[in-house]
């Protein structure tokens, strides 16, 4: 079978968030010879409409509308690099990292108070120790007298 012949159409409507909306339409064909690629040609056919529609819709007077034509990137809100379609408002790996967060921030605080409890408790041993009460004593009364 040679395809002769391929057309297109595309249409978008955009809301302007006041109860109106705008509708760029687009209708394409062309005549194909036999040396062309059906897909090829179609996938330049279908650019040209996007391309046309995005155009008229970006010249819109309503911000609204000119918004919904050129949205901002979503972006992640741990690493702020672009989101995938699949992703919501994490990369995966970033949700993870950030779900483990409060983890390894509570482990650091703990290691942290113990690091202090174990260097307050050397400190009272040196009192203690320059003092001449030092808990040698203690170990002292368990060693059993020869
Ligand atoms: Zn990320």
């Amino acid at each position: 079978m040679h395809v002769t012949r391929i057309s297109i159409a595309l249409e978008q409507r955009l809301g302007d968030n006041d109860f109106g909306s705008e509708r760029a339409q687009v209708e394409y064909s062309a005549d194909l010879l036999a040396s062309d690629d059906v897909i090829d040609c179609t996938t330049e056919l279908l650019q040209l409409a996007r391309g046309t529609i995005f155009h008229t819709l970006s010249e819109s007077r309503t911000l609204a509308i000119r918004r919904k034509v050129n949205p901002r990137p979503r972006l992640c809100n741990e690493c702020k690099q672009p989101l995938d379609d699949d992703d919501d408002y994490f990369h995966e790996a970033c949700e993870e990292q950030m779900l483990e967060r409060p983890k390894q921030q509570d482990q650091e605080r703990r290691a942290k108070y113990e690091a202090e409890v174990a260097e307050q408790r050397a400190e009272y041993q040196r009192e203690r120790e320059l003092a001449g009460v030092g808990a040698s004593d203690d170990d002292d009364d368990e060693k059993v007298p020869l």
